[in-house]
């Protein structure tokens, strides 16, 4: 548990509430909905992920299908 979180740029530690970091004056404020929209994108982008390898799969399947018809009689 730390009380103090480190800037993203310079990771020097910071007041919780700073909305600027001390030692680079750079913007650290991250507002909790913009986390939670993060990790809700974090976890999209792996199930895109997940579908596109079954999506091709799927691809590969039906070409092979196409290439290897069964023959008729
Ligand atoms: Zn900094």
């Amino acid at each position: 548990m730390s009380a103090e979180p480190g800037c993203p740029y310079c990771a020097q530690p910071n007041a919780p509430q700073a909305l600027v970091c001390r030692s680079c004056s750079r913007d650290i404020a991250i507002p909790a909905s913009l986390i939670a929209e993060r990790d809700d994108l974090i976890r999209k982008r792996a199930r895109a992920r997940e579908e596109l390898v079954n999506a091709k799969a799927e691809l590969d399947l039906l070409r092979g299908r196409l290439r290897f018809r069964p023959r008729q009689k």
